[in-house]
């Protein structure tokens, strides 16, 4: 194509990471603990039940915003766990996963320059939907904490900062609980803190939940849907391919109040109109059994300390992982040259030359900060968590 037809509309927009780095994983042959996705299947029944679907002929275009016994099955799965009952009809809408119902959330409520709060490190699909909307992405740090060797410890929400940037010109903030990538989990105290500092604006919260059944060491989620104000102007955003392991069906769900879904399917309609209506299907049945969910925490858990105990006996220092299937680790303590080396060059010898990929942290920061600091994915057989600790053990 002649140069002079296009210049770049998203300039800053490159390859997502997780694309770039399962590439070189496949490349090298490496063990893929980088983007995140389970290497182990899902419960027959669900295929069972989508197949069933099929071949009963569910295969035309569903409603626009999901079948209904799928929004029901959401409004009772959600009014079980958080005590708040969404309308299956005006207030649920199913998407296809979790990116495009932040993208279509965005682009319903931000107009141009508009100001939109993101906390860094931010899952990745973030800035960009603000972008494309031509909003303002106001950038927030959450506060990496170090010890006296300057190891990272564990990251903090950012509340002197946030105060500061939350106005009356603020018209989205976008959250994450349990966070992609530190493994964080908000507490109530937080969600009350939140609500505090948005009470005289107008903000919209978009919160993302898509790691809401993944909480460990007894503690649990707290959804915006459980808080009294919040839940009020919030959008809370879920994905069957984070809780039921299938992340490339690409099925997900919103809700919000009437007014505010309302706006929602007015840009779903046209993005994606709707989503596969056999997955659908099988899904509403499958929820049936909330035992695929609530036990969900004990088994990621298990996982979490079977990764934690390997890597223990290797020079990487440990970040608490509270939710979520990722692990963070510093490697700025390890006795090889290669410990200097940025987060991302860190990540592309580790892939090439052991042979185990993991993800930047700073590819979660819009000016790339550097805190060497890498992510592990542990939704994995225990066989391939195993071969990659024997690997990291050569550190
Ligand atoms: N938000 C976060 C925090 C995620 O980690 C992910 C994906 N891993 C998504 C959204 C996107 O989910 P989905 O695959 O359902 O689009
Ligand atoms: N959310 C997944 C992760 O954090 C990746 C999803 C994707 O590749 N888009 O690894």
């Amino acid at each position: 194509m002649p140069q002079e037809l296009l210049t770049t509309k998203f300039p800053n927009v490159g390859t997502t990471i997780f694309t770039v780095m399962s590439a070189l994983a496949n490349e090298h042959q490496a063990i893929n603990l980088g983007q995140g996705f389970p290497d182990f299947s899902c419960d027959p029944h669900l295929l069972d039940a989508v197949n069933d679907a099929m071949r009963k002929d569910q295969n035309q275009y569903p409603p626009m915003a999901g079948i209904p016994e799928l929004r029901k099955k959401v409004a009772e799965k959600v009014k079980f766990l958080y005590g708040k009952e969404y309308s299956p009809e005006h207030e649920i809408t199913i998407t296809a996963g979790a990116t495009q119902a932040i993208l279509t959330v965005v682009l319903a409520v931000v107009r141009p320059n508009e100001e939109v709060i993101v906390i860094e490190p931010v899952y990745d699909s973030y800035i960009p939907a603000i972008d494309m909307a031509g909003g303002k992405v106001i950038p927030i740090k959450m506060m990496a904490r170090k010890n006296n060797q300057g190891i990272v410890e564990r990251y903090e929400l950012p509340w002197d900062e946030l105060a500061k940037a939350i106005s009356t010109k603020t018209r989205l903030i976008m959250i994450n609980s349990p966070h992609n990538p530190t493994g964080m989990v908000w507490q109530a105290e937080d969600l009350d803190r939140l609500a505090d500092l948005v009470k005289n604006t107008s903000a919209i919260i978009c919160s993302d939940e898509v790691y809401e059944h993944m909480v460990f060491d007894q503690s649990f989620h707290q959804s915006a849907a459980s808080h009294p104000e919040l839940v009020k102007r919030s959008f809370i955003i879920s994905s069957f391919g984070k809780t039921f392991h299938v992340t490339g069906w690409k099925v997900g769900y919103v809700c919000a109040p009437q007014a505010l879904m309302a706006e929602f399917r007015k840009v779903h309609q046209f993005n994606v109109f709707t989503v596969n209506t056999p997955m659908q299907h099988g899904l509403a049945s499958y929820l049936d059994f909330p035992e695929a969910y609530t036990g969900l925490s004990n088994f990621y858990q298990q996982k979490r300390d079977f990764f934690k105990a390997g890597i223990a006996k290797t020079g990487f220092s440990f970040l608490p992982s509270q939710g979520t299937y990722f692990q963070c680790v510093d490697y700025s303590q390890l006795k090889i040259p290669e410990a200097r080396l940025n987060e991302s060059d860190f990540c592309q010898w580790l892939t090439s030359e052991l042979k185990v990929a993991a993800i930047p942290v700073s590819a979660f920061y819009h000016d790339a900060q550097n805190s060497n600091v890498i992510r592990f994915c542990f939704a994995k057989k225990e066989s391939t968590l195993q071969s990659a600790i024997e690997r990291l053990q050569r550190l």
